[in-house]
């Protein structure tokens, strides 16, 4: 991992402290039943306190939501497929408001009771290590959105037509009980239930649609293990393209309220041939759908790489002119930061540096300025001060995670030539495919690629408090 060494001895005292904290506080619970004990109430990651859980690895999640845009009401449904990954007295869900109405575990229902964002559920009978079960949780109330994003606004969006459910790093508790970081990635099946007449888009496959007595129900199935924070709702007035793209299908989304042939339908009508070269550069695209949905509220003043489908907010489309560029920085992040996830957020710079550099990559594909010129006047404007890697939680979204990441990336290719750059991007996007990755894993696997040491190189142009040298 490339990091300080004063960071890395703080880890360490940290982590010991946790462990003495965790061992006083399950002696002062008195729930160590024969070794049972309740799993942690958070993942453990600094940049996003509360969010996760520990003591089980979910795989599956199945859910079935209806949302009433008139009363802003959402009735659900979750069916959690999950392993105890220790012996398990009890477990969290994350889940921020809403009122739960019953949790069962197996066909058994379980004790539950509300902590703020947690939902703490209390089987009958503790699970052991390695026993799969399922937790089915009733659930209802009007959803809220996350308004700390450091992206914007998060969460569950009532608009004026019907909803987005969106945000990163965390935005999938409002409107679904979930182990909320992506350590934990699963399948999802989805049934969302909204009235005749409006879109209700997520992510994966299409499945069929159904109506009755004036409601629609739509089905969408992401069969790839997901990170939570790239699922996605959203539901209203839509001009919906169902096709096909090599294969599979492409489904594209745009807010009926913008222009049916301006700027954003142009860019959204390009995803299956920006895909299509960001395949040829990363290797084969890591999903069985695509596509991606453009919103129209204001407060989406983003875009997010929401799996197979990513959203984009309203601006990126300025007098409604083009953007070829936001889709290709989305759709890059199909397999950097979607398929190969972080673990950790201090590790963001993996997805954004990538999807960063895609951009210089398109933009050269698309007659623009090189990568090597972008390159050479991003390199002028850096702030050398600022890592990359454990960038803190205020900067997890700022200039040093995305250009200085993607800095970092063409110093790799310019070091090792174009034909190893490109073996290590295809190396990391299969070895690491539909799995999570570290920093260190990246430089461990561009080191045994290439046949040669690269972590002083990594080290200078992630972490170093000064211009490194140019390759
Ligand atoms: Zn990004």
């Amino acid at each position: 991992m490339v990091r300080t060494g004063r960071t890395r001895a703080g880890t360490r005292l940290a982590t010991a402290l946790t462990c003495v904290i965790g061992l006083v506080l399950a002696g002062c619970t008195g729930e160590q039943r024969d070794g049972f004990r309740p799993g942690a109430a958070d993942a453990g990651d600094p940049y996003v306190p509360g969010r996760g859980n520990g003591g089980y690895d979910v795989t599956h999640y199945g859910l079935d939501v209806r949302y009433d845009p008139s009363t802003d009401r959402l009735t659900g449904r979750a069916v959690i497929t999950a392993a105890a990954t220790q012996d398990l007295s009890r477990f969290n869900l994350d889940l921020a408001g809403l009122t739960v109405n019953a949790v069962r575990v197996g066909d058994a229902r379980a004790d539950h009771r509300r902590d703020d964002g947690e939902l703490v559920v209390t089987p009958r009978d503790g699970l052991p290590r390695g026993q799969q079960f399922t937790v089915t949780v009733d659930y209802a109330g009007v959803p809220t959105a996350v308004v700390d994003g450091s992206l914007g606004s998060g969460g569950f969006l009532h608009t004026a037509d019907g909803a987005v459910a969106l945000g990163q790093p965390d935005s999938a508790a409002t409107w679904f009980p979930v182990n909320d970081h992506p350590s934990d990635k699963a399948s999802y099946d989805l049934a969302v239930t909204v009235p005749d007449g409006l879109a209700a888009l997520s992510n994966g496959v299409p499945g069929p649609k159904t109506s009755a007595d004036g409601w629609t129900t739509w089905h969408w199935s992401e069969r790839t293990p997901m990170a939570s924070y790239l699922t996605t709702l959203v539901i209203g007035d839509y001009r919906v393209v169902t096709g096909t793209h090599a294969g599979r299908p492409m489904v594209t989304a745009v807010a009926a309220s913008l222009p049916p042939t301006g700027g954003a339908a142009s860019s959204l009508a390009r995803t299956g041939a920006i895909a299509d070269f960001l395949a040829s550069r990363f290797g084969p695209y890591p999903f069985d759908s695509y596509g991606g949905i453009v919103v129209a509220d204001d407060r989406i003043s983003y875009a997010l790489e929401t799996q197979s489908r990513p959203v984009y907010g309203p601006a990126f489309f300025p007098g409604d002119r083009p953007n070829p560029s936001v889709v290709a920085h989305e759709l890059a992040h199909q397999w950097f930061g979607d398929s190969v996830s972080v673990g950790r957020w201090s590790d963001i710079w993996l997805n954004e540096g990538f999807a960063s550099y895609a951009e210089w990559l398109w933009e050269e594909h698309d007659g623009g300025r090189t990568a090597q010129r972008n390159f050479e006047l991003q390199y002028a404007a850096t702030d050398w001060s600022q890592p990359s890697v454990e960038p803190g939680r205020e900067r997890m979204f700022g200039t040093a995670v995305y250009k200085r990441g993607a800095l970092a990336v063409h110093a790799l290719r310019r070091t090792v030539g174009d034909d190893v750059f490109f073996r290590i991007l295809r190396t990391w996007t299969t070895e690491r495919a539909a799995a999570n990755a570290t920093t260190a894993d990246l430089v461990a696997l561009a080191e045994r690629v290439a046949g040669r040491q690269l972590r002083p190189l990594f080290d200078a142009w992630l972490v170093g408090g000064s211009a490194p040298t140019l390759p």
